[in-house]
């Protein structure tokens, strides 16, 4: 028999749907993959070089479990001049993603019983996560007429005296929602009132559109000593697969979180960890170029999908996703993908893992002619059911 906390968790929906998306174009089929939760674009070359170059010269040992000291004080360098934040390497801890970031803070910061608030439409990994930690995920659901913004009065009225972390993620996954420094700086005076952690997950920081994505750190210096930012290269510099993320706050948390690292996964790879230094020490202008190429593929999809009948949806201003509502449908998202993906040929994901079984999330983080072509078939598969 498994143990009860395994048998909570479901399978992860977006990497179910990615994998399938990606095996029916294996297999030849002309699928148009709207469900990717990464950059189509190919890391950049000089990126790759430091990685090759880490092998030949033979850096494929053990690394100081959180991290060599090149990388840290690369990702201390970044986070002072985007954001204006200023770490100590030992407030710093890189890990084998965003994902085991977020993973090990919940794991240090949490008890059986105690409460953690996310705002909801949430990344389908977060309340999994909490689940794992013994916690109870408390979904603080926001409202597509308000653009999904996250009001702070509710997030004080939701607080109990078990409440001990607040998720924030903006850029948002699945909604693009980027929360403006005014929210921010009220959600920093709730989280000081109500004596919560603040995990803020800005792995799409760098993908914002027409806007600043600002941190909660940056605009309200008085919770950085109960902040941890999240941050990492997957998506900023098209190296999902290389495992490179990291978090960064007070040290006491750090130092716990590098512990559990210790004896968990050790250190991420030394060879990603050469590559992730390139990519945050070198030349940003492919980055750029990702960006704008983001940018044109968002306004072509705004525009698109405001041509589609049935459906309505909340602009994105960051990250490379829209989700979409498609209750008008009378279907479900997990029925209404399936027969997507199955009749059409075009994979997204259902909105359910997300907390919103109305909606399904679209990706435009695929080739305009893909984009157009998926939107296409979007259009006349809401136009047959
Ligand atoms: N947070 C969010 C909101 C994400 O969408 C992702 C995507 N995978 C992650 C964290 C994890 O990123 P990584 O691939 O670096 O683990
Ligand atoms: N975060 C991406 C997504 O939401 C990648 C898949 C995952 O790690 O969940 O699609």
């Amino acid at each position: 028999m498994l143990n009860q906390r395994i048998q909570a968790v479901k399978a992860s929906p977006t990497l179910r749907f990615t994998a399938l998306a990606k095996q029916l174009q294996a297999e030849g089929k002309q699928v148009i993959n709207l469900a990717a939760g990464e950059p189509d674009f190919d890391t950049p070359d000089f990126i790759k070089a430091a990685a090759v170059q880490a092998i030949q010269s033979g850096f494929t040992k053990y690394t100081p479990t959180t991290g060599t000291p090149d990388l840290k004080a690369a990702i201390a360098a970044r986070l002072l001049k985007e954001r204006g934040l200023s770490y100590k390497p030992e407030q710093i801890a890189v890990t084998c993603g965003a994902k085991q970031a977020i993973y090990n803070l919940l794991m240090v910061l949490v008890e059986q019983g105690d409460e953690v608030l996310i705002p909801s439409p949430y990344w389908v990994s977060y309340p999994e996560m909490v689940r794992l930690a013994g916690a109870t995920p408390v979904e603080l659901r926001t409202d597509p007429k308000n653009g999904f913004q996250l009001d702070p009065a509710a997030v004080a009225k939701a607080c109990t005296p078990r409440t001990k972390v607040l998720i924030l993620n903006s850029p948002s996954n699945p909604t693009g929602v980027v929360l403006s420094a005014d929210c921010l700086k009220k959600l920093a005076q709730v989280a000081r009132e109500k004596n919560l952690w603040i995990i803020s997950d800005e792995i799409y920081s760098q993908l914002s559109y027409g806007t600043d994505s600002p941190s909660i750190a940056t605009v309200a210096p008085e919770v950085m000593d109960r902040t941890i930012v999240v941050d990492g290269v997957s998506k900023a510099y098209a190296m999902t697969g290389w495992r490179i993320g990291y978090l960064a706050g007070p040290k006491e948390v750090v130092d716990a979180a590098s512990r559990l690292q210790d004896h968990s996964t050790s250190n991420p790879t030394s060879i990603s960890q050469k590559a992730a230094v390139a990519a945050l020490t070198g030349d940003q202008s492919p980055i750029h170029e990702m960006v704008k190429e983001f940018s044109w593929r968002r306004d072509f999809l705004v525009k698109r999908l405001k041509s589609i009948e049935k459906i309505s949806f909340v602009e994105p201003h960051g990250a490379f996703y829209c989700f979409v509502d498609i209750s008008a449908s009378g279907m479900k998202s997990d029925p209404f993908a399936e027969k997507f993906l199955k009749e059409s040929l075009v994979a997204a994901i259902p909105g359910s893992g997300f907390g919103w079984d109305s909606c399904v999330r679209l990706s435009f983080a695929l080739g305009r002619k893909d984009l157009e072509e998926g939107l296409n078939r979007f259009d006349q598969f809401i136009r047959s059911v």
